[in-house]
C-alpha cells in the first residue's frame, strides 16, 4: 500500500486546488521557510481524522480554512482528499484504491468519506487501525515528536507498540465485549431480583388458591 495522491482545496495556505502525485519511492518536499511544506503534513493528519488542533498547529479548527491574504479573500471551506493504493488489500475493504475525504465549512459543518460515500469519523479510524497510518498511528512524525515520544508516559510508548503490533482491534473489540459483558451483568442481577420477588410471592398464592377451590366445593 502506498500513498498515491494528496488533494487539497482551502487548506491552510492552499487556497487553489492542488493534486500532489506521489511515485513509488522517497518523496521530498523542498520550500523556503513558511512556503507550506509542513502544511502537507498537516493536510494528512487532517484528513485521517485529527481532532487536536494543536497537533495541526492552530487554536480552533475553523484555522485550518485558508484564512486569505492581502490578495486573496478568505474561502468557506476546507477539503482534503488522501488516495491510498489497496491493491495487496492492507486496508479491509474490497476496493483496490481508497480515497479519504474531509471537509470542513466555517459554519462548523463537516463531513467524511470513503471512495465519495459519506461516512462518520468512526469509519475513518477504524479504517486504519493498525495499520500505523491512523492519527495515532507513527507514519506521520513531526519536527520535535521523536523526542516527545523518548519521554513520553509508557502508556503512550505502549500504543505506539500495540499500533505497530497489530494489536489495536483486538483491544479494542476486547474492552467493547467487556463491557457488554457487565451490562449483561447487570441485567442478570436484575432478572434474579425480580424472580426471588416473585418466588416469594408463590406460597401465599398457594394457600390462597387451596382456599378458593374448598369455598367453590362448599359452595
Ligand atoms: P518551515 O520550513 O519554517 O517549517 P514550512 O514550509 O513548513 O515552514 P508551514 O509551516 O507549512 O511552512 O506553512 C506556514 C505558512 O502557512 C505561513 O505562511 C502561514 O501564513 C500559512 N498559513 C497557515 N494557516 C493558514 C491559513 N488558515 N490561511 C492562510 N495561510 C495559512
Amino acid at each position: 500500500m502506498y500513498l498515491k495522491s494528496i488533494e487539497v482545496q482551502g487548506f491552510k495556505s492552499f487556497a487553489n486546488k492542488i493534486i500532489l502525485d506521489f511515485k513509488p519511492g522517497i518523496t521530498g518536499i523542498v520550500g523556503p521557510n513558511g512556503s507550506g511544506k509542513s502544511n502537507v503534513a498537516d493536510a494528512v493528519r487532517w484528513v485521517l481524522g485529527e481532532q487536536k488542533i494543536k497537533q495541526l498547529r492552530g487554536s480552533s479548527m475553523q484555522d485550518v480554512i485558508f484564512s486569505g491574504t492581502e490578495l486573496r479573500k478568505p474561502l468557506s471551506y476546507a477539503s482534503v482528499a488522501i488516495t491510498l493504493d489497496n491493491s495487496d488489500h492492507s486496508l479491509p475493504v474490497e476496493f483496490t484504491e481508497v480515497t479519504v475525504t474531509r471537509r470542513l465549512y466555517r459554519s462548523g459543518e463537516s463531513e467524511y468519506m470513503i471512495n465519495n460515500s459519506p461516512c462518520r469519523l468512526k469509519d475513518v479510524y477504524e479504517l486504519f487501525y493498525d495499520t500505523g497510518i491512523g492519527k495515532e498511528g507513527y507514519s506521520i512524525i513531526g519536527q520535535g515528536q521523536i523526542d516527545q515520544i523518548l519521554s513520553g508516559k509508557p502508556e503512550d510508548k505502549r500504543d505506539l507498540f500495540d499500533e505497530a503490533a497489530g494489536i489495536v482491534k483486538f483491544k479494542r473489540r476486547k474492552t467493547e465485549t467487556i463491557k457488554k459483558l457487565e451490562n449483561e451483568h447487570a441485567n442478570l442481577l436484575r432478572v434474579n431480583d425480580i424472580l426471588s420477588e416473585l418466588e416469594r410471592r408463590i406460597e401465599p398464592l398457594e394457600k390462597q388458591s387451596e382456599k378458593a377451590k374448598v369455598y367453590l366445593k362448599k359452595k
